[in-house]
């Protein structure tokens, strides 16, 4: 059990059903089941069900005897509260920014494509990693997210997206996942195992914390890792992204190779090109040479401008030009789009899903240019400060 939880029996405490409010998505099915435990016992799979599998509100479960539906909304209350909602690409990416009980903000990204239907989920509130072109790692870090904080960012796609289904989940949104690595593993399983999601469509990215690389490579579910390289010299890759004083990219590499092979997932890189920094015929070099044995996939995403830092993306030609010299030494690579920049959108500023398309894969694009994203075009954008 993860908290103190009364049945909705108990003696009053505060409000009518004398209980106290939870957020729905902190409690463990135990938790339910205490809450529960006047009630007969088929009701915790059908509450626990309704909030998860059919992601509903309890008011909305009409399956409930209405007295209990109706204490049920009272105390099983949402975590997440709009901040601002906003719509781009016709209504295909929907933003939201979400204020947290204690004043935090994380942002959640749900993209729709014809074949596919994406959320970018948050994992933190900020980041502690610090990457120099990273808007959150310009902010600082405030606080890990709860497991019920992650889940519910994925519920709310969901709900967002219907009549469709929500098919992929990218922990690609503010913060480093494998940094609160408890919580955000335990979110994973819970959207495998009670929302239903396959594993094969779910995607953590992390800047290279070894560490979170090595436990995830003990798990049993298969998720996709995409790793965020940006630059394959040490010496330069120390500057852009601090961590790799830590984890250099040898460590980096053998824990990668090790990922693979426990559990056959493809790996993939992904690489901000930034003008003049790392856009250059050696950096093509380097990248290949690191992601050819891994025989991973490269992810290639213009960088987009932030405030801290002074350097601006590698044009829309010489993106191009990158991609094809690294087909030219054997190593895929697939150019992002950018989805949603008209709403300063998108979490994490990528949203590089699990597994690139087999064909169509497009130069950036102008935003809302749908013939593009209908090719199959994958999202990135800068996030929300
Ligand atoms: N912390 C994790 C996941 C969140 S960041 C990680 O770093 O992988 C998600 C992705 O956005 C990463 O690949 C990150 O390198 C990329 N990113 C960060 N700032 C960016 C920017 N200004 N332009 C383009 N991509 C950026
Ligand atoms: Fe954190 Fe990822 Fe941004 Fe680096 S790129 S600061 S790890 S969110």
């Amino acid at each position: 059990m993860t908290a103190d939880v009364r049945p909705l029996s108990g003696p009053a405490r505060d409000g009518a059903t004398g209980v106290e409010a939870r957020a729905a998505y902190d409690l463990s099915r135990e938790d339910l089941a205490a809450l529960l435990v006047d009630e007969p016992p088929f009701r915790v799979h059908q509450v626990w069900d309704g909030l998860h599998r059919r992601a509903l509100r309890p008011a909305e479960m009409t399956d409930l005897p209405g007295p209990l539906r109706a204490r049920l909304e009272e105390v099983l209350r949402p975590a997440l509260a709009t901040a601002t909602r906003r719509e781009a690409d016709g209504g295909d990416t929907v933003k939201w920014l979400w204020a947290l009980a204690d004043g935090s903000r994380v942002e959640t990204v749900l993209m729709t494509y014809p074949d596919r239907v994406t959320v970018c989920v948050s994992t933190q509130a900020g980041c502690a990693m610090g990457c120099t072109f990273c808007a959150t790692g310009q902010a600082g870090f405030r606080r890990h997210l709860r497991t019920g904080e992650i889940v519910e960012q994925v519920v709310a796609a969901v709900r967002e997206a219907r009549p469709r289904r929500l098919s992929h989940v990218v922990f690609m949104g503010m913060g480093e996942p494998l940094a609160n690595y408890d919580r955000t593993w335990a979110a994973v399983e819970r959207l495998h195992g009670d929302l239903g999601l396959s594993a094969r469509h779910l995607t953590l990215s992390t800047v290279g914390l070894v560490s979170g690389i090595r436990r995830l490579a003990g798990e049993a579910l298969p998720v996709n890792l995409a790793v965020s390289l940006h630059a394959a010299r040490d010496d330069l890759r120390d500057r852009l992204v601090p961590l790799n004083r830590r984890y250099p990219l040898a460590a980096l590499s053998a824990a990668c190779a090790d990922y693979v092979a426990a559990s056959g997932r493809r790996l993939s890189l992904e690489w901000a090109l930034i003008g003049g920094v790392n856009d250059q015929t050696r950096d093509v070099e380097e990248l290949a040479a690191f992601a050819r044995p891994l025989r991973a996939h490269v992810n290639l995403i213009p960088l987009n401008p932030t405030p801290g830092y002074a350097v601006r993306g590698t044009p829309r030609a010489g993106v191009a030009a990158f991609a094809r010299a690294l087909g030219d030494r054997g190593v895929n690579a697939t150019v992002r789009a950018t989805r949603g920049r008209d709403i300063d959108a998108a979490c994490g500023q990528l949203a590089a899903s699990d597994a690139p398309r087999a064909a169509g894969q497009v130069a950036v694009t102008a935003p809302g240019d749908r013939a593009a994203r209908a090719a199959g075009a994958v999202a990135g954008a800068r996030k929300v400060r």
